[in-house]
């Protein structure tokens, strides 16, 4: 499942939640104050477009771990 983010407006926070592509758009509830005057903001991976090289990483998989919001971290890498 793809991580996105998501900005309450009333915390001022951002948070990260994984959900299905279909249920992205969908009010969330904030992790803080479990309202849902909740936005969506735009993710880095959705931005992602592959370029010369002609590999193509599949997006949207499981990438990086819980942790991170990266394809990799200290905690990806160890194992
Ligand atoms: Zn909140």
């Amino acid at each position: 499942m793809p991580l996105y983010e998501y900005y309450c407006a009333d915390c001022k926070i951002k948070f990260e939640a994984l959900r299905r592509m279909s249920q992205a758009d969908d009010p969330i509830a904030c992790v803080r104050c479990q309202g849902t005057n909740t936005s969506r903001l735009i993710s880095v991976f959705a931005a992602i477009s592959k370029g010369s090289s002609g590999e193509s990483r599949s997006l949207g998989g499981s990438s990086g771990c819980a942790s991170c919001s990266a394809t990799s971290c200290a905690a990806c890498s160890s194992g």
